[in-house]
């Protein structure tokens, strides 16, 4: 089945027959930038319904109404795992959430970690990224992008049955690998900043029940680079990759 080019993302629940209105937004992307006509065919998606063909059946600069014609892809979420991570400068942590929602993360938790320089964060911000990445991906689902939080306090309501992942740069170059995790049907991975991680905050990692430190290799990387190596090896050895 053929899948219309432009994608956009629509809180509007889909389903055959239904009238999606344009926010002023969306109406001046499809119709100013991407100049579209009456006629003319979108992908749709919200996140829950899968993706659906409609056509545009009346449009200005300034809203718009779609009609929702057939489905052309089945919703897919992704595995059930989060990924936490300590915020960093504005452009690369904008990357990690990019790449965190392409890569199928369910869930996006930055964390307040001791060595995290950045005290705030946009979260809507944070948020149009993952709907962007999504849009871009081909993906039906977008991941949630929750507010910034303390580690401590994440780790105190942790939920027992949640393996945690945790990307420890003292194991650098250690074989201690993500296979010697024990089966678990929901995971998290937890990186750090730039600093990496306090004594303090490894030792109480690592006396927790639920964690499991992995090591990324033989080379430090880079907090970005991390959390995509990260996602990418859980993604191959336990998700959706296999
Ligand atoms: N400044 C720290 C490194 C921080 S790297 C130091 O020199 O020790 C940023 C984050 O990426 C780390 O907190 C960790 O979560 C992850 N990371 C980077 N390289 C890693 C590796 N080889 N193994 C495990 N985690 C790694």
């Amino acid at each position: 089945m053929s899948r219309p080019k432009i994608r956009l993302h629509v809180e509007h629940p889909l389903s055959q027959g239904q009238t999606v209105d344009l926010s002023r937004e969306q109406a001046n992307y499809l119709f100013a930038v991407m100049r579209l006509s009456p006629g003319d065919e979108v992908a749709l998606f919200n996140g829950r319904d899968g993706e659906w063909r409609a056509r545009v059946a009346d449009g200005s600069k300034r809203g718009g109404t779609l009609a929702v014609e057939e489905q052309t892809a089945p919703q897919q979420d992704p595995p059930d795992l989060w990924l936490l991570f300590a915020p960093i400068k504005k452009a690369r942590t904008d990357f990690i959430v990019e790449k965190a929602a392409e890569m199928g993360a369910a869930r996006i938790l930055p964390v307040q970690t001791d060595f995290t320089n950045s005290e705030r964060i946009r979260q809507d911000r944070l948020q149009a990224h993952a709907v962007e990445a999504a849009e871009q991906c081909g993906g039906t689902y977008v991941p949630t992008v929750e507010e910034l939080r303390p580690l401590s306090a994440v780790l105190d309501a942790w939920p027992a049955d949640r393996r945690l992942v945790f990307a420890d740069e003292a194991l650098v170059g250690a074989k201690r690998a993500l296979a010697a995790a024990p089966d678990a049907a929901k995971w998290a991975i937890l990186t750090g900043p730039e600093g990496g991680f306090s004594d303090a905050e490894r030792t109480r990692l690592r006396g927790l029940p639920f964690v499991t430190p992995i090591s990324l290799g033989p080379r430090i990387l880079r907090a970005d680079t991390a959390a995509v190596a990260a996602l990418a090896l859980w993604q191959a050895e336990r998700g959706d990759w296999r």
